[in-house]
């Protein structure tokens, strides 16, 4: 056997660890063994010997990696919805570690026979979990329902791999009541749904409503805040208080129908509920720093503590969707942003300068115990950098 791969993260200024229960922890040093973290506490107390990496926080902060609870992948780093290149590479260096694809709707003559969307649906889980692309972890192969599917194609599904449903809404099947019937199968198996709520995203989808989304009853309410156009808002909060289904609120949407949703959770005691996406890639394009930006945003407009908007992007994703992931705690995937304040950002700290409405900087990324990226090339400049040290 040869020796175990072991990470010493020390120096670390604090933590922030993903649980709304407590988003800051002070500790300076976190252990991870072949992948996982295996301890988390003070330098001193901890068993640092024989480590095969060393990294140096230098001071900054630790974060679970950020999990985009939306996107559209297709095919490997590319995108043919803008044509672009590396967009996933883009947003591991704006601290994303994880994704979840909302179905893979942008590939060019997609099927929409049963047989050939599940074909598609399977290739794609397959070709994510075959290929990271710059070791981001992507879930995907995400059907997009059409009418005629039948209980055994959830089975088939399910006993092929896919554990996700592609946004309910975007195919044929738009009456609440045929999605529910469908959405019901696939959880019976353990597939995961999401509906796209509000108005049609571009010119062939749809208008999803509050009583459809209720009907059909996905697991996510996917982007509450519209994918752009939102619905009314008595129908968002009427989506946040008649169900306790998941309240993704997405970059690609409207802000102040999200900001609406997230208060609406906290009034309603649910902020566990509260989780983000990018709806990316999209007609808007590829937002690299989607998630921080959402982050900033909510905890600036929305007053509230940057640390508690943090948990919405790391632990209320990773729970609500069953990852192991997106919390700082022993047993979990080791997958870490190292975040320091901007250069030249006001504020005093870090948490206060994203309060103030600005991202932090970026300056490394892990992801299962391998460092996958240093210093952002897309966020401004942290003040201070972590560094590998030794191993
Ligand atoms: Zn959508």
């Amino acid at each position: 056997m040869s020796q175990p791969a072991k990470l010493v993260i020390r120096n670390i200024g604090s933590i922030l660890t993903g649980r709304l229960e407590e988003p800051v922890l002070e500790r300076d040093c976190v252990v991870a063994e072949n992948g996982r973290i295996a301890a988390v506490g003070r330098e001193a107390e901890l068993d640092t010997d024989n480590a095969t990496t060393v990294i140096d926080a230098n001071g900054v902060w630790l974060a679970p990696g950020l999990i985009d609870s939306h996107v559209h992948p297709v095919i490997g780093d590319y995108t043919p919805r803008q044509q672009q290149l590396n967009w996933i590479d883009s947003c591991l260096h704006g601290g994303v570690t994880t994704m979840i694809s909302a179905g893979e709707v942008h590939m060019p003559g997609r099927p929409k026979d049963i047989i050939g969307l599940k074909a598609l649906a399977i290739a794609s889980q397959r070709w994510y979990e075959n290929f990271r692309p710059s070791g981001v972890k992507i879930h995907a192969g995400a059907p997009v329902l059409e009418q005629g599917m039948e209980e055994h194609d959830f089975k088939e599904l399910a006993e092929a791999g896919v554990t996700l449903l592609g946004e309910v809404g975007l195919g044929s099947v738009k009456a609440g009541e045929t999605a529910g019937e469908m959405v019901k199968w696939a959880r019976k198996y353990g597939i995961q749904s999401t509906i796209h709520t509000g108005g049609p995203s571009i010119p062939g989808s749809g208008l999803i409503d509050a009583d459809t989304v209720l009907a059909a009853d996905a697991d996510i309410i996917g982007h509450i805040n519209g994918g752009h156009t939102a619905l009314p808002d008595a129908q968002i909060t009427c989506l946040c208080e008649s169900c306790r289904r998941g309240i993704e609120i997405v970059h690609n949407g409207n802000e102040r129908a999200g900001l609406l949703a997230m208060r609406t959770a906290f009034e309603l005691g649910q902020p566990e509920r509260v989780i983000l996406g990018t709806d990316a890639p999209a007609g808007s394009g590829v937002q690299p720093l989607g998630i921080l930006r959402m982050i900033a945003m909510l905890s600036s407009l929305g007053d509230i503590p940057a640390e508690t908007a943090f948990c919405f992007a790391t632990g209320n994703t990773a729970r609500m969707r069953g990852l192991d992931c997106g919390i700082i705690e022993p047993g979990r995937a080791a997958d870490f942003v190292f975040l320091d304040t901007a250069q030249h950002a006001p504020g005093g700290d870090m948490l206060a300068s994203i309060r103030l409405g600005n991202l932090p900087g970026v300056g490394m990324t892990v992801i299962d115990g391998v460092v996958r990226s240093a210093r952002s090339r897309n966020t401004p400049p942290a003040t201070r950098l972590p560094e590998v040290v030794g191993g």
